[in-house]
């Protein structure tokens, strides 16, 4: 990238529930290019905000000195970036010097083999997953957690700091990665934790709103207590705009991480299968938040129907 990074060219590859409101805060202080596989949502990005649009992840490469990817996950980015056999990633447009942004969920091992296949193109890739789900990209205010070599870390801040409030910069290649798993396997089972409480405290009698209020005052509360069980379940909304197939893949990635270092994990094995069961129940396009219909249908009961 360019020293005046400010006045750098940008690709964003992947406009779904994140990416477009992340590319849109991008959009005026870059010269941005965009792809997504729905090319009419790819048009419409780039009529509303006056940028270019291709089907071509070549051309995406060609026209920026950064690229960012944020797709549903690492083999997503892997396709998009080297392409096929015939080639025609990414990589076929991306100027020696030029980084990669991957700012999907990915796992980690996946991330440090693409940086070792795209080193010989001399092309960087810098790992920088995100938290904070859509409110957070629409208000520019999502924690990011970086991986990758020092300097190249440094030369992504400019493209990084209108998408997050916080940066962490957490080691080497991967680290972003698999910090981002973790948080997501915290993430799950809290929220899990919190539908079984008010399945149980229902059935019990006790007022499933007033024990989110009760929660939020005391030691119970996590992020599905605060952001999600009045918001999104207890009104069965359902429409926090994060998936079961998304929350499966990364408790999957947070637990192969754990079973890779032959380490005792079982909460993070029972999460891991937990959303896994979710997301042959509801389909893995499903809101996250309706993982709470897993213990109804165990149950055979709604939450909210009180105590028999
Ligand atoms: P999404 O499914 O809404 O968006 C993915 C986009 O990528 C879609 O527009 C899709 O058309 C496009 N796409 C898929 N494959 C493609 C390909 N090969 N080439 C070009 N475009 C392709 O997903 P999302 O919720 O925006 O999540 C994106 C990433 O961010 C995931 O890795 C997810 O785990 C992570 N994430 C999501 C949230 C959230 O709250 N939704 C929060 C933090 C992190």
């Amino acid at each position: 990238m360019p020293e005046a990074a400010a006045s750098a060219r940008v690709g964003f590859v992947g406009l779904g529930n994140m990416g477009w409101p992340m590319a849109h805060l991008l959009a005026p202080h870059f010269e941005l290019t965009v792809l997504d596989a729905r090319t009419d949502v790819a048009e419409s990005f780039a009529a509303e905000h006056g940028v270019a649009a291709t089907t071509d992840p070549a051309e995406v490469g060609a026209a920026a000195d950064a690229v960012i990817t944020m797709l549903p996950n690492g083999d997503d980015v892997r396709a998009v970036a080297l392409g096929g056999e015939d080639g025609g990633g990414l990589v076929a447009g991306m100027a020696a010097g030029s980084v990669l942004i991957d700012m999907s969920s990915s796992a980690p091992l996946g991330t440090r083999q693409l940086a070792d296949d795209l080193q010989p193109h001399g092309v960087a890739l810098v790992d920088a997953p995100v938290s904070g789900g859509v409110a957070g990209a629409r208000a520019g205010s999502l924690a990011i957690m970086v991986g990758g070599a020092p300097g190249e870390v440094e030369r992504c801040r400019p493209v990084l700091e209108p998408l997050g409030k916080a940066i962490y910069v957490m080691g080497g290649s991967g680290t972003g990665h698999a910090m981002k798993a973790l948080n997501n396997y915290c993430s799950a089972a809290g929220l899990a934790a919190a539908c079984e409480a008010l399945l149980v405290g229902d059935r019990v009698g006790l007022d499933p709103a007033q024990m989110i209020d009760v929660l939020n005052a005391s030691s119970g509360r996590n992020a599905a207590t605060e952001g999600k069980v009045a918001q999104e379940i207890l009104n069965r909304n359902f429409g926090l705009g994060f998936t079961v197939g998304l929350m499966a893949k990364d408790v999957g990635i947070a637990a192969g991480i754990a079973e890779g270092l032959g380490l005792e994990a079982p909460i993070l094995a029972q999460t891991r299968d937990l959303w896994r069961e979710a997301e042959a129940l509801l389909g893995g396009g499903a809101d996250s938040t309706a993982v709470v219909r897993l213990w109804e249908e165990w149950n055979g009961r709604e939450l909210g129907a009180g105590p028999e």
